[in-house]
């Protein structure tokens, strides 16, 4: 199937590249061509946030033409144990499953009449019948003094890997929840503070480590508030700056319009989230701040009482074996547990919870201090 899926960024390559293959091929004599187009599709993203916007990309063309013969493949004979066998590539525009392969004669030229041991034979058509030229007897056959050149559709289709630009293409509306999300979670952090929320926001979307699926857990309820507010957020921050003639509002308004976020627009759409706090002014309903604080010492026995904000299943330690991280935030700072015990499982984000355990390590997440308790019982 000459169909598959690009990101924005490598379906532009892809073009340029077919640009460049049919530049290149004209000049060898080529009379076929080869078209590439795209259709943009959106979908939900694999780690559960929020939509990624695709290209499906085909590639078809016209097949060379020379005399009035149609080439539509190349036809090579490949010994196998259930005899011959034929590799068809087909020139740009000819689909294989039209190639009857059964109709294929090994080593039969259809101009001279002979039939040897060739390697290739060529499948031409002036629009009625179906031939089969040998390959040095197409120059003969064409009556020409050059061979023309021969460029098939998957030769050209290989050449597309690893193009790089693999980064999926986030909707706007996906960044602008996950962005709302990380300012109500850590607060704004602007590109040079030591936290800057695109780069929260670029961890949550494409951050493959395993404290980014904790961190997607723990804003999991913000995302969803977020993705409510997001039309909203769009339509507010938009008005305000379409007509803008400050240069930075001018480029916000460009990428809330765009199609999906390209890559230097992380940055840029995620300011739309103060433009916006402070356009309906928002007094933030402060939420309290956490207290930054480790509790006990480590080895002590310690009681807590707070909130889960991280309820996450994760892997455990034997193959195949589970574990539960459990993040609390108490009023006396953040505890953080792994742990298989059956009371784990049965808690979620918002539950409050008291928990005995032992103070195994003080720990720093998100430049806070957390407290890890290991042997977790809940009260
Ligand atoms: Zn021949």
């Amino acid at each position: 199937m000459n169909t598959w899926t690009l990101t924005p960024a490598e379906y532009a390559a892809t073009v340029a590249k077919v640009a460049a293959i049919n530049k290149r091929a004209a000049k060898r004599g080529f009379t076929g061509r080869f078209e590439l187009s795209g259709t943009t599709v959106t979908r939900k993203a694999e780690n559960g946030v929020g939509e990624y916007v695709f290209v499906e990309a085909t590639l078809t063309g016209e097949p060379p033409c020379y005399d009035g013969w149609t080439f539509l493949a190349a036809i090579d004979a490949v010994a196998t144990d259930a005899g011959t066998e034929f590799l068809v590539r087909c020139a740009p525009g000819v689909d294989e499953s039209l190639v009857d392969r059964s109709a294929l004669r090994e080593g039969a030229c259809d101009h001279c009449g002979t039939k040897r041991n060739r390697r290739r034979v060529m499948l031409v058509t002036d629009g009625t019948t179906v031939n089969q030229v040998g390959a040095t007897c197409i120059k003969d056959f064409l009556g020409w003094s050059t061979l023309p050149a021969f460029i098939d559709t998957e030769s050209v289709r290989d050449g597309f890997g690893g193009l790089g630009g693999g980064t999926p293409s986030a909707t706007v509306e996906t960044v602008i929840a996950v962005a709302y999300a990380a300012v109500q979670r850590f607060g704004w952090g602007s590109t040079y503070s030591k936290t800057p929320t695109r780069m929260v926001v670029s961890d949550v979307l494409f951050g493959s480590r395993k404290k980014d699926a904790e961190l997607r857990a723990e804003l999991a309820p913000f995302i969803e508030q977020g993705e409510r507010m997001a039309p909203a957020i769009t339509e507010t921050v938009l008005a305000h700056v379409v007509e803008s003639g400050d240069s930075f509002e001018a480029n916000l308004a460009v990428i809330l319009r765009a199609e999906y976020v390209p890559d230097n627009g992380y940055g840029i759409l995620c300011a739309a989230i103060p433009v916006y706090d402070r356009l309906v002014g928002t007094k933030k309903a402060e939420t309290e701040p956490v207290v930054d604080a480790w509790i006990g010492t480590k080895g002590e026995k310690v009681t807590v009482t707070g909130r889960i904000t991280t309820a996450l299943t994760v892997d455990g330690y034997a193959y195949g074996s589970t574990q539960r991280l459990v993040v609390i935030e108490t009023p006396a700072g953040v505890v953080k547990t792994y742990t298989a015990a059956a009371w784990a499982y049965d808690v979620d984000s918002g539950d409050e919870v008291t928990v005995t355990g032992v103070v195994k390590e003080h720990d720093t997440y998100r430049d806070r201090k957390q407290t890890v308790l290991v042997r977790p019982k809940r009260a």
